[in-house]
């Protein structure tokens, strides 16, 4: 059996059956783990043992009484620092929200605390959630628990690095162009993006609002079933929220599309890639090519559209409607100004001004309108695809984790989205999967499969056919 701190929820809630040990014990567990290696990894930005004693003890007194609201119950777990948690701080990982503390929950806190989770804290991330690294945390960035000279990816990089690293058993993260998918391909756990709209996202701090999900990172894809089944819900306090009507599991011989392309893989992904082909071929899955219209056109496509999007939705951040102000300038047009330009980071500013500037009515044609018509190809394109296979099979990310520091350029950046843009761009489920590590750097290889809306059951269905969690691994190097 793995180390406790290693454990699905399914392993804790036997354990915790068994009586070996309480949910107060686990969270105790986990946040010694904390304390002791937040320091080196970074993950955590507000830790609330307080809180989480106290519910785990609530959740001791249930399983006592035979009560337990949920498989949930008392099970220690953190968020990324965009949602919204009443009463704890939720900074965005920046300096402009450092001490915001919301006044209410974001749906999914709210479930996952009527379903008895134990919150342990919030967890680091790249500014207002832009970035591929973490780097972009105007606190301090998170660290690759397998490497700590390495990123552990973004936006939801605390996330992927606290599962990895056994600093909670579950997370909650943030997906607009890949931030759950591509921290969890470079940390070794599994990242699920789920179909658009059937995760409320009210209470999550937005950046590109026709694109994010709020997303899930665990040990299994098991757990992703679990926390999904709990948490696709409509909600009426957010319009684009749908009911999850799961598409059937497929019957007969699965097929698989399998993405190709020049310059999606480094060697180690795509022999990562070939492996899984390999294994569903021999279980009868019929494997064919699969390819997409221009990658690097996608990007373009989400950069301009992201861009726009949280132009707009970050204009509320002026320091008068919400966050904090500087308090040296005089004049209101000075202190919107000196606010923004002060306590933004780079990466935020830059995003702002470049969805300003695409958002103008003179370039309205050459940008905005050029990428939405691309979207819908796009859209188009994959939904098509969809009566020829189940499920596409593509590398999450072009590479393993890269160094801290090694990537100066933003364009450079961007390109570890090269692969997950598409589910975002066409509102498609995806998992990102472990799969092996990287000879020599014992760096984690990954997986992406993608579906069809709804197609969340195909997706849990065939990575159960592929699985092989990893954080096992790390444990045996700590
Ligand atoms: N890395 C992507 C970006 O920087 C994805 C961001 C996200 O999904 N929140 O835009």
């Amino acid at each position: 059996m793995r180390d406790w701190l290693f454990r699905t929820v399914g392993e804790h809630q036997a354990a915790m059956r068994a009586n070996e040990y309480s949910s107060e014990d686990l969270t105790r567990a986990f946040l010694r783990r904390i304390e002791e290696k937040n320091q080196e990894i970074g993950a955590y930005l507000t830790v609330d043992a307080e809180g989480a004693l106290c519910a785990a003890r609530a959740s001791d007194a249930r399983r006592a009484k035979g009560e337990l609201l949920s498989e949930l119950d008392g099970i220690p777990y953190a968020a990324k620092d965009n949602f919204s948690t009443k009463g704890i701080r939720t900074t965005c990982a920046s300096k402009l929200l450092e001490h915001f503390v919301p006044p209410y929950d974001a749906t999914v806190i709210q479930i996952l605390k009527d379903a008895g989770a134990v919150l342990l804290g919030k967890l680091n991330m790249d500014e207002f959630a832009m970035g591929s690294s973490n780097e972009s945390s105007a606190f301090y960035p998170t660290r690759n628990p397998y490497d700590p000279s390495r990123v552990a990816g973004g936006s939801s990089g605390g996330s992927a690095a606290a599962v990895s690293a056994g600093m909670a058993c579950f997370a909650l993260g943030s997906d607009t162009g890949g931030s759950v998918r591509q921290p969890a391909s470079f940390c070794g756990v599994v990242g699920l993006k789920p179909t658009y709209g059937v995760i409320s996202r009210y209470g999550l701090i937005s950046l590109a609002s026709s694109m994010d999900a709020v997303g899930l990172l665990t040990h299994t894809a098991e757990d992703c079933r679990l926390l999904l089944s709990l948490l696709a819900k409509r909600d009426e306090r957010d319009d684009t929220s749908i009911s999850l009507s799961p598409l059937p599991i497929p019957k007969g011989n699965l097929r698989v599309g399998l993405l190709e392309g020049e310059g999606l893989a480094s060697p180690a992904q795509r022999e990562a890639l070939e492996r899984a082909k390999e294994r569903l071929a021999a279980l009868g899955a019929t494997v064919l090519p699969f390819t997409l219209p221009s990658p690097h056109k996608a990007l373009a496509a989400y950069s301009v559209l992201m861009s726009s999007e949280a132009s707009s939705n970050l204009a509320r951040f002026d320091g008068i409607r919400y966050g904090s102000r500087v308090d040296h300038s005089d004049g209101v047009l000075n202190l919107y100004t000196d606010t923004r330009g002060e306590l933004l980071g780079k990466e935020t500013v830059r995003r702002i001004l470049f969805g300003s500037y695409v958002l103008q009515a003179e370039h309205r044609a050459d940008f905005y309108e050029r990428a939405r018509v691309f979207r819908q190809e796009i859209r188009d394109r994959m939904l098509a695809s969809f009566a020829e296979f189940d499920v596409i099979l593509s590398p999450t990310t072009p590479t393993t984790a890269f160094s801290v520091g090694e990537i100066r350029t933003p364009t450079q950046m961007y390109h570890a989205d090269l692969c997950t843009v598409y589910a975002n761009l066409a509102g498609l489920p995806a998992i990102s999967l472990p799969f092996g590590t990287e000879e020599g750097s014992g760096l984690p290889l990954s997986i992406q499969l993608t579906a069809a809306p709804h197609g969340e059951s195909v997706l849990f269905s065939v990575a159960s056919l592929l699985e092989c969690p990893q954080s096992a691994a790390w444990e045996v190097r700590v």
